[in-house]
C-alpha cells in the first residue's frame, strides 16, 4: 500500500484529503504543523507528500527545502492559497515537484498524485533490456527481434511489457494499466487494453491462444510471468 503524507493544518481540508485518498486506497499520515511534518517525513518514509505552504511552526517552504537537504525524494505537492503566484515559483525552487491551487478539485489532485508515484516507481525500476524466450526486447531504443529478426512492435505496446516486466508475478487489473501505463490525461477504456494484450499476444506468445507469459485473471485482469 502507497503512504501519502498529509502535512496540512485546516481541519477541514484534512478531513476531505484523508477520505478521498484511502477511498482510494492510499495509507494516510497526517501532520498539522510543519515540524511535526518534517518529523514524519523522516520517520514514515511516505511514498509522496501533500504540502500546505501556511503552516504553524514551520512555512511549507522551510520543510520542503529541509526535506530535499535531509535527502527525502518523494514526490512532493505544494496545496497552495489563491493568489500565492509567488510561492508557486519559489515552491518548485525548493525541491516541490508540483502544486494545485486551492480549492482543487480533488480528481484533478488524485490524477496528478498517481502521475507522480508512477514516474518516482519507474526511476527506481529502469530496464533496458529484456529476453522473453526468444524475443529480444530493447526498451531504450524500442526495438524488438524475435529469433533474430526484427518485431514491430508500438511504442505503447513496449510500455505495457515494460510495465509487466516491472510488476513480475502480480495481478493487474485493466484499470491499474489505463492509470499508470496510459496516463491521467487520456480516458480510453478498459476494452482498449485488452485489445492491446491481445495484439501483444499475437507477437510474444510462442502460441497466443494459449499465452504463457501474458496470463489473463478471471475478473481481475492480467498477470506476466516471463
Ligand atoms: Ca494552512
Amino acid at each position: 500500500m502507497q503512504k501519502v503524507l498529509i502535512i496540512e493544518d485546516e481541519p477541514d481540508m484534512v478531513l476531505g484529503l484523508q477520505d478521498n485518498f484511502e477511498y482510494e486506497g492510499y495509507e494516510v499520515i497526517v501532520a498539522r504543523d510543519g515540524k511535526a511534518g518534517m518529523a514524519r517525513a523522516l520517520a514514515d518514509k511516505p511514498d509522496l507528500i501533500l504540502l500546505d505552504i501556511m503552516l504553524p511552526r514551520m512555512s511549507g517552504l522551510d520543510v520542503c527545502r529541509h526535506l530535499r537537504r535531509n535527502g527525502v525524494e518523494a514526490p512532493v505537492i505544494m496545496l497552495t492559497a489563491r493568489g500565492q503566484e509567488i510561492d508557486k515559483i519559489i515552491g518548485l525552487e525548493v525541491g516541490a515537484d508540483d502544486y494545485v491551487t486551492k480549492p482543487f478539485s480533488i480528481k484533478e489532485l488524485l490524477a496528478r498524485v498517481r502521475a507522480h508515484l508512477r514516474r518516482a516507481s519507474k526511476q527506481v525500476a529502469e530496464i533496458e533490456t529484456y529476453r522473453l524466450g526468444d524475443i529480444e526486447l530493447n526498451f531504450k531504443h524500442y526495438q524488438a527481434a524475435k529469433e533474430g529478426k526484427p518485431l514491430e512492435m508500438s511504442p505503447r505496446e513496449f510500455e505495457i511489457l515494460k510495465y509487466f516486466i516491472q510488476h513480475k508475478g502480480e495481478a493487474i487489473t485493466r484499470e491499474r494499466l489505463l492509470d499508470d501505463v496510459w496516463g491521467y490525461d487520456c480516458f480510453p477504456i478498459t476494452r482498449t487494453v485488452d485489445n492491446h494484450i491481445a495484439k501483444l499476444r499475437q507477437k510474444i506468445e510462442p502460441v497466443p491462444a494459449e499465452p504463457q507469459y501474458i496470463i489473463t485473471i478471471h475478473r481481475v485482469g492480467y498477470k506476466f510471468l516471463g
